[in-house]
């Protein structure tokens, strides 16, 4: 076991509770001023996160592909390309998720049009109250493409950038101005006019219409994409920190959760590793408990950690147990597999999972998605 001379106590530390400000001493790990009691059994969170990550892309991929082929039947009639359409695409309609759930709390029917993205929404909330915001580091594929974008920017550049605190902070709001929008118009539209919008060709084709603006991408649009590719190979999560509101949902729900990163005193050297670490930008070495609605739950300050027994994730502790309530990685990656597949399973058990929308429907509109209005125009 390697030891560090033990050379003064925590007094003096600063330890807040909740503030999530990045602090000056972040890039700079700071002496080790404590026995370093290194931890016992190796961190396999990584390769956990990482198999999900691929796993989920690998899924989406595939998804989209039986989507794509599904259009191309209606718009070229072509036989032997796939006729069942994939509902999982629904994920990607957040607002129809977001639409769909205030729907069937107000009326108590599932409905009928893209169900799919209600119940992968309800999925992704409550993956976060259980298990912080989970689905940004574990499940989606834009948190792991803006995470891959970000380690090829530290290869090339040889580091991340951040923004100064009075940008950061201002911009990281933007995306629950973004959240406060879409749930104002949602909570303004009665279920009626939710169901007479779902049912209009543009709510039934809303997936195809998403398909065809990547596929048709435009220069404006092209441009817009370049630039946050760009600030995502600079800025760690630059599309997640700053703009996605999805995120910012999650984050939210993650606030009510019970698990949360926590720091024993006794057992931390000090080494600040964590916080150098954290993509969230935490400064998990100063805190106790995290608690911040920017914590994905990502486990990479644990999984740096070197002493033992200084940092999990873990239950609220009642007593001054250091382990008490400690979440190992691999029932966080059961827990998201069972509440997914869980609910998945339930809603495609149920009937609930496709929508009730005919064939013949959408022979005439597919075709014809761009020339299709928005009703409320
Ligand atoms: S590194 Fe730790 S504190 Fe930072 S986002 Fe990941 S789990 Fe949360
Ligand atoms: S929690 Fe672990 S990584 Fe963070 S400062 Fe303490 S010993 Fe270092």
């Amino acid at each position: 076991m390697a030891t560090l001379p033990q050379v003064e106590s925590s007094a003096g530390r600063v330890s807040r509770e909740t503030s999530d400000t990045p602090p000056a001493a972040n890039s700079a790990p700071k002496t080790p001023r404590k026995k370093l009691v290194r931890r016992v059994n190796a961190d396999h969170s990584q390769q956990l996160r990482r198999g999900f990550q691929t796993a989920f892309l690998l899924l989406n991929l595939w998804v989209g592909a039986k989507f794509y082929l599904w259009v191309r039947y209606f718009e070229s009639g072509t036989a032997s390309l796939g006729r069942a359409r994939p509902a999982g695409v629904e994920g990607w309609l957040p607002i129809a998720g977001l639409m769909n759930t205030k729907y069937w709390f107000t009326t108590g029917h599932v409905p009928v049009i893209h169900p799919a993205a209600m119940f992968l929404l309800i999925t992704f909330v409550a993956i976060a109250f259980l298990f912080r915001k989970a689905f940004c580091s574990w499940l989606c594929p834009v948190g792991t493409v803006s995470e891959y974008l970000w380690r090829a920017g530290r290869q090339i550049f040889r580091r991340n950038f951040h923004l100064p605190r009075w940008t950061d902070i201002p911009l990281r709001g933007l995306k629950y101005l973004l959240l406060a929008f879409f749930v104002w118009a949602v909570a303004n539209m009665p279920a009626e006019a939710i169901d007479q919008f779902m049912r209009s060709p543009y709510g039934l084709i809303a997936d195809v219409r998403m398909l065809n603006f990547f596929r048709y991408l435009g220069e404006t649009a092209a441009i817009v994409l370049g630039i946050l590719v760009i600030a995502s190979l600079l800025i760690q999560n630059f599309w997640c920190r700053y703009l996605c509101a999805y995120g910012a949902l999650l984050g939210l729900a993650s606030l009510l959760s019970p698990l949360r990163i926590r720091r024993t005193e006794s057992t931390c050297i000090d080494c600040a590793k964590c916080a150098k670490a954290c993509p969230s930008n935490l400064p998990v070495d100063r805190l106790i408990t995290i608690k911040s609605a920017e914590c994905t739950g990502c486990l990479e300050c644990v999984a740096v950690c070197p002493a033992e027994r200084a940092l999990d994730i873990s239950l609220p502790q009642w007593t001054k147990a250091p382990h008490e309530g400690r979440m190992p990685p691999w029932a966080i990656a059961i827990g998201i597999a069972l509440l997914f597949f869980g609910i998945v399973g339930y809603a495609k058990t149920a009937g609930h999972w496709n929508g009730e929308v005919p064939n013949l429907i959408y022979q005439q509109i597919v075709p014809h998605a761009d020339e299709v209005g928005h009703p409320a125009e």
